[in-house]
């Protein structure tokens, strides 16, 4: 394959984010004055504890035992003879929790602890990575605050109790939309007054430097796992990794270890919602502008005025606004190609993969199980394709059930 910006991307694992946390222009730090110092604190802290080799240790053990890695890289034969193609899935739905978020909060959570934190914030909009957060909690026994907005907290009940069982606190937001950007918001004002003893646990690879950063390097144990299973199972790379976009942690997670592999096409899935002619969609990527969001520069879903537009999926996890700074600095390298999948296109993969394989995928994942669908033309026969998985539909049966395509006979 070609690519014109290729030096950049030869040099790329050693470069990026620079000491200011960028990314080419994206990233940053674009955060209140009275947050540096705990920003600064954070970001020595996670060089001290990544170049040590007892923390890395203990980590991985926790992933091992606790949350059942590696997850399975399974071949999906009949998939695959309905696609035309080799396709592998890499089973993240297997974790504990039911998804990939599992790997960032047990690494941010056991990084807390070690600098001296004891108490856990985050903000969830649809409820997993607040639940993510409350795992962590209870395993480190850590107090956990949980913001969230209020609205969110109706439609999201089930992942509310979820947390409260776990023995979160599930604070609800009144201000502004009452949804996650909200919460943020909250979340933010909450570390800032207590950030002596606090850590905020961000969810993506999304925020000021250097959680992009963090984030990434905790979910890179998804690709590093990957790219072992396929040369052990075809003796070559795949030809495409195929993930969904929200915030982008699992597609870095599973994509940062092949940037540097030329002929490994990588491609990122972001929520066409309704479609991307209505306005109901989630399409940051594809379709925003340049602002800043929750501290870094990133493409963003803003009107004229550079207000953020209210974003729309069927599946509550990719509904941000924004997305990470490294997939906004990837696309520009062209390195990262770039689809969307609608919401029907979206149930119609749900179903699919369901039927054909008794695998219950998470309304996110289809999104990727869709894109399938849409470029099946260009694969040729002996192409090997992973698509991450990144978690399990059970939390999402009652949005399914809504569908009529969905009746049970
Ligand atoms: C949260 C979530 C996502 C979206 O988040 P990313 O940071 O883009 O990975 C995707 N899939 C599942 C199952 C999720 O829970």
């Amino acid at each position: 394959m070609l690519y014109a910006k290729w030096n950049i991307i030869m040099d790329y694992i050693n470069k990026y984010p620079d000491n200011l946390g960028k990314f080419g222009e994206f990233g940053g730090l674009f955060a209140p004055e009275i947050l540096m110092p705990a920003l600064n604190e954070l970001t020595e802290a996670y060089h001290k504890y990544m170049s040590d080799d007892d923390f890395l240790e203990e980590f991985y053990q926790i992933l091992k035992y606790y949350s059942g890695r590696p997850t399975p890289l399974y071949y999906a034969a009949s998939l695959s003879e309905d696609i035309g193609c080799k396709v592998y899935l890499k089973r993240e739905d297997l974790n504990h929790g039911g998804a990939h978020k599992i790997n960032n909060v047990m690494g941010q959570a056991l990084l807390a602890k070690k600098m001296g934190k004891t108490k856990l914030v985050a903000e969830t909009g649809a409820g997993q990575h607040g639940f993510a957060t409350a795992i962590a909690g209870a395993y480190f026994r850590m107090e956990t605050k949980i913001f969230m907005g209020e609205i969110d907290i109706v439609r999201q009940a089930y992942n509310v109790y979820r947390m409260q069982l776990l023995g979160a606190e599930v604070i609800p937001v009144k201000s502004g939309s009452k949804t996650l950007k909200d919460a943020v918001n909250e979340g933010l004002r909450y570390w800032i007054a207590n950030v002596h003893d606090t850590h905020y646990l961000m969810g993506s690879v999304v925020g000021p430097h250097p959680y992009p950063l963090i984030v990434r390097e905790f979910q890179r144990v998804i690709g590093k796992e990957a790219k072992k299973q396929i040369l052990e199972l075809e003796e070559k790379l795949p030809n495409y990794i195929i993930a969904c976009i929200g915030g982008g942690s699992n597609a870095i997670g599973i994509m940062y270890d092949f940037i540097n592999d030329k002929d490994v096409q990588l491609i990122g899935v972001e929520a066409a919602g309704e479609g991307k002619d209505t306005v109901k969609h989630s399409i940051a990527l594809g379709l925003g502008r340049k602002g800043v969001l929750h501290g870094s520069l990133m493409y963003l879903l803003q009107n004229e005025y550079g207000n953020i537009l209210e974003t729309h999926s069927i599946s509550a996890g990719l509904d941000y606004p924004g997305v990470g700074p490294e997939h906004c600095f990837l696309k520009e390298l062209g390195r990262l190609r770039v689809g969307a999948a609608t919401d029907d296109e979206t149930l119609a993969a749900f179903k699919k993969l369901s039927l054909l394989e008794g695998i219950i995928p998470a309304l996110e994942s289809s999104h990727a199980l869709a894109y399938l669908e849409r470029i099946k033309e260009e694969f040729k026969k002996d192409d090997v394709l992973i698509v991450n998985l990144s978690g399990s539909g059970s939390k999402d049966l009652d949005i399914i059930k809504k569908h009529v395509d969905f009746k049970i006979k």
